[in-house]
């Protein structure tokens, strides 16, 4: 039985146009610019300097806290200088600069492609493996990983959710990393479920996806502990709150509730294949798949990229018709920023690049509300997105804390859905981070 999620949701066309497009290794790229902030946490604290010799693997930063994560060199050669660079934020972030010499990997990284399913690491071991090997949730939300593995105490997990959903249109990195790395993942997942101590795993997939549904079906057929559900077409089916509830009928309280509360851990399918390679290949967070694609792109395509890779190389290897892009956005159409620039890296939250055309760049002509209330059906928390922008623009934080602001996932269906082209979320997201900073500010008091 497909499942799906009880409340709200849209459906925008999938677009998924790089579906059948392999994963092709993009060339290392002549110069890496690595920001020491690419997870959720406090940026990490560089441990190299100017003229340094590095090789692919060796630490450049390191975490700074339980919640942050260690950076590695995702290419050998001589690091240029540590300055501050525009990133996917659009604010400049310390950043370190190498120049690419050669292609040499630290000793100790296995880079063959033979796939090791033997887990030796013990649960400990797994778990400090993974943050040494600096590796973060790479659906977007960057969260280290080596947290989530650590269950507080009083807590209980009994179910360990894969999200390979990837509900945004046009992104296909997990679709196609299910296909081509599905061997590699399951033992991904074994590696979590030891560390975890947990016997149960659900593998989360819209059902767009009937090749790897399929796929690892077959892949988990004697393989008790690990099940594969198909989930609805429905966006946003992969955000945590709505994926855990599809699956199992729990509802994860409001914030700062998390997934732990109601005895479940989520990990993304690439976060699965990252972990993989950190225990079975000794091999840290250096490179992810990006998607890069859109309607003003002549090849869409799968590339596996190192990090520090620019978008201007991505852009160039897909082809993209800079006469026709009006806007490029850094991961999905529905959650994705725009970017200011193309010099900006890769980064390990980069799931894509969509390049849009002119004609679907335009934002339409914001009318007034009309109170037709679908802005209300199709949020999946049950809020009142018209409420929540009217407070937030209105700057009445105190009342949209009242009415719940600090519940919305950012999600976009809101906006997507008005037929006023009100930029709902605008005004949220403002009102959300107002709010937050307002309680934050309260706790220090
Ligand atoms: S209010 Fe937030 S959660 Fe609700 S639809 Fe809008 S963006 Fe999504
Ligand atoms: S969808 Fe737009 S027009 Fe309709 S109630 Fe919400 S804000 Fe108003």
């Amino acid at each position: 039985m497909i499942k799906t999620f009880p409340k709200g949701g849209v459906h925008p066309p999938d677009n998924k146009l790089s579906c059948d497009q392999k994963i092709v290794r993009l060339p290392v790229p002549e110069q890496a610019i690595v920001p020491l902030s690419q997870h959720i946490g406090a940026p990490a604290k560089a441990v190299v300097k100017p003229m340094d010799l590095v090789k692919v693997g060796d630490l450049l930063a390191q975490n700074n806290g339980f919640i942050s994560a260690n950076i590695h060199a995702p290419v050998s050669g001589k690091i240029m200088k540590i300055d501050d660079c525009i990133d996917v934020s659009g604010y400049k972030n310390k950043s370190i600069i190498i120049k690419t010499e050669g292609d040499s990997f630290a000793e100790g990284i296995d880079i063959s492609q033979d796939l090791n399913e033997e887990i030796r690491l013990t649960p400990q071991q797994i778990t400090e493996r993974v943050a040494s090997s600096g590796i973060v949730g790479l659906g977007g939300a960057t969260f280290p990983s080596h947290v989530k593995l650590s269950v507080p105490k009083g807590k209980t997990c009994d179910y360990l959710i894969i999200n390979a959903v990837e509900c945004e249109p046009y992104l296909t990195a997990d679709h196609r990393l299910m296909l081509e790395k599905g061997k590699e993942i399951l033992t991904g997942i074994r590696i979590i479920l030891k560390a975890l101590d947990v016997s149960s795993a659900i593998i989360g997939i819209e059902n767009n996806k009937k090749d790897a549904i399929t796929y690892l079906e077959t892949l988990t057929k004697n393989v008790p502990e690990i099940s594969v559900q198909a989930l609805k077409v429905q966006y946003p089916q992969g955000g945590e709150k709505q994926l855990i509830k599809a699956l199992l009928g729990r509802e994860v309280p409001a914030p700062p509730g998390l997934p732990i509360d109601v005895g479940c851990v989520v990990f993304n399918v690439g976060t699965v294949f990252a972990i993989y390679e950190a225990v079975q290949k000794n091999k840290p967070l250096i490179e992810r798949v990006v998607t890069v694609t859109g309607k003003a792109v002549k090849k869409p395509s799968n590339f596996l990229v190192r990090i520090g890779t620019s978008v201007q190389q991505l852009m160039q290897a897909a082809q993209a018709d800079m006469d026709q892009a009006g806007k490029i956005i850094s991961g999905g159409p529905m959650m994705g920023k725009a970017l200011n620039s193309l010099d900006i890296p890769v980064v390990k939250g980069t799931s894509g690049i969509l390049v849009l055309p002119w004609e679907d760049s335009k934002r339409a002509e914001v009318e007034n509300c009309i109170r037709c209330g679908r802005c209300v059906t199709v949020c999946p928390l049950g809020l009142e997105p018209y409420l929540l922008s009217k407070l937030s623009q209105k700057a009445f934080f105190e009342r949209a804390e009242d009415e719940d602001i600090i519940n919305c996932i950012e999600c976009g269906c809101c906006s997507y859905t008005c037929p006023s082209g009100r930029p709902l979320l605008d005004f949220i997201r403002h009102g959300k981070t107002t709010v937050m900073n307002m309680i934050k500010q309260r706790g220090k008091k």
